[in-house]
């Protein structure tokens, strides 16, 4: 057992066994350095380059901390895009086989609202979503965050650039002071920083150079 083996992580049993049926032999760099804070229940900024595995990072700890039988919104990602958002709920959707029943929904701008406000009304434990959507819905009084347990802002930098600081703020208004905060991204410019210093607590800081 190396010391990269997510065995070693303390993880359910049953979400590690599902990682080998998904071809995921070790963790990468930032899988290794950011889930034991992560799974700590500590807020985490985490840098890393595409395609370094942040996903799993985020959508691991998201699942460990999640309950199952509460059917009610837990976790929330924010994601730049709808495309980004559409991987997202994807990979989190495979991390999440091992769990039963567990339903991850997807609210991104550029798609009717009634289908999403139907499937609200069924109700979801993870939400996947574009900022300016997920303002929309609590807006409309169409979702409500009040027993979220993790929000996780994925490409933090690019939200940034397209200018969605003041609608995040905005949601991170609606969410428990008690949640964690996880901050995925590749750059780290001043304004993450400033972001953090609002919205987390006592952050922990990865930072993986290399890829793998
Ligand atoms: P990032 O968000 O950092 O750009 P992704 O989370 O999209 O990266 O992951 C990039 C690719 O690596 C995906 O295809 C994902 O399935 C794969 N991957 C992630 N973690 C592992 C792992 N531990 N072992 C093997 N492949 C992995
Ligand atoms: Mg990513």
């Amino acid at each position: 057992m190396s010391h990269n083996d997510f065995s070693t992580l303390p993880l359910n049993d049953a979400l590690v066994a599902n990682l080998v049926g998904l071809g995921y032999q070790s963790m990468t760099a930032i899988q290794a350095q950011s889930l034991p804070p992560i799974l700590a229940g500590k807020d985490v900024i985490a840098q890393g380059k595409t395609g370094s595995g942040k996903t799993a990072a985020f959508g691991l700890g998201l699942l460990h901390h999640l309950d199952v039988k509460q059917f009610r919104i837990q976790a929330l990602v924010l994601c730049p895009t709808r495309e980004l958002a559409d991987q997202v709920a994807s990979e989190i959707r495979k991390l999440a086989r091992a769990i039963h029943n567990i339903k991850v929904l997807t609210l991104c701008g550029g798609m009717p609202f009634g289908p999403q406000v139907g499937s609200l009304e069924h109700g979801a434990h993870i939400i996947v979503g574009t900022p300016g959507r997920v303002d929309d819905h609590l807006r409309r009084g169409t979702l409500q965050l009040n027993h979220l347990r993790t929000l996780v802002l994925d490409e933090a930098d690019r939200m940034l650039d397209m200018g969605f600081s003041e609608v995040i703020d905005g949601i991170i208004q609606q969410t428990p002071a008690s949640r964690q905060t996880l901050m995925f991204s590749a750059t780290f410019p001043a304004e993450i920083e400033a972001i953090a210093r609002r919205v987390m607590q006592n952050p922990e800081r990865v930072e993986v150079k290399a890829g793998h």
